[in-house]
């Protein structure tokens, strides 16, 4: 069944939606983006992805192309127009169309599109099994680019390996998944996750969780740590608007918690989604 989408201030059958060849989205990846997750028909943290963007946009010379409350009315037409409960919402803007040329175009028009996926991002996880991979991105990876084709070729990689995702690593030490923050569970059930800097996408989702745990008196450690730690630890998951809490239950070949979530995987999941669901928008 065709969605509607939303492209420049008008929703559209997917089918009748086009914007330019000149795109600078297409010609350079000079755009950004954001994926808010959709339960029960409502947004989650709708606030921290707006924050986001505007970092992002900012970080890149460009502007919200429309208000905050605009963008917010925008995301509930588009749940009412297809009839979305439980999935995502995926958003892209872009420095607009003008003729090739790298320097920045001075007048061009933004573009704007949303669309809709709807998906059972709630239901409970099995695990997923991971491989190590380089990390092959830009240096920049705090903004949240629409240049995904390191990631696409990363993922590719696990997937032509059997496997469900690939953790990056440079310099001996993991990154992120390649659309997932990585953490790991010691024993003593201490949490360790990268801390922020331009190395990894600051996580929406990250923030919240990390929050929640700390609510929960874990303790939490924000350093990079290595594949071999990583396969010593007790448990471990990632963490993403559309995959909430995911466990990881192998790593290159080592299985973690007996090959199955492992408790404090488990009952963050359960609890970041309770929490979610409740403060919905
Ligand atoms: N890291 C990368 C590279 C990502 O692409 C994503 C999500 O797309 C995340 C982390 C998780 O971020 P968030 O929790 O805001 O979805």
């Amino acid at each position: 069944m065709s969605r509607t989408v939303y492209v420049n201030g008008s929703y559209l059958p997917e089918e009748k939606a086009t914007v330019s060849i000149f795109d600078r989205g297409f010609l350079f990846a000079d755009g950004v983006y954001e994926v808010t997750a959709v339960l029960d028909g409502k947004l989650v943290d709708f606030a921290g992805h707006v924050t986001r963007l505007e970092r992002s946009l900012n970080e890149l010379k460009m502007e919200l192309p429309v208000s905050s409350d605009e963008l917010l009315e925008i995301h509930r037409e588009l749940i009412k127009h297809n009839k979305l409960d439980e999935g995502a919402i995926y958003l892209q803007i872009t420095r607009g169309a003008a003729d090739r040329d790298f320097v920045f175009p001075k007048n061009a028009k933004q573009t704007l599109i949303l669309f809709t996926q709807a998906k059972p991002i709630s239901a409970p996880k099995s695990g997923i099994r991971i491989v190590s991979a380089p990390d092959i991105r830009w240096g920049r990876r705090d903004i949240k680019t629409v240049q995904l084709l390191a990631p696409s070729l990363t993922k590719m990689l696990a997937k032509e390996a059997g496997k469900d995702d690939a953790w990056m690593v440079e310099d001996g030490f993991v990154t992120e998944g390649t659309s997932c923050n990585a953490y790991i569970v010691t024993k003593d059930s201490k949490i360790i996750t990268r801390n922020l800097s331009n190395s990894i996408l600051h996580g929406i989702t990250r923030a919240a969780v990390l929050k929640l745990a700390s609510e929960l008196d874990m303790e939490i450690e924000e350093r990079p740590f290595t594949i071999d730690e990583a396969q010593q630890a007790a448990e471990a998951f990632v963490t993403a608007a559309t995959a909430f809490v995911n466990p990881v239950i192998e790593i290159d070949h080592v299985e973690l918690s007996g090959g199955k979530p492992g408790p404090v995987v488990t009952r963050l999941s359960q609890l970041y989604i309770e929490e979610s669901r409740k403060a919905a928008i």
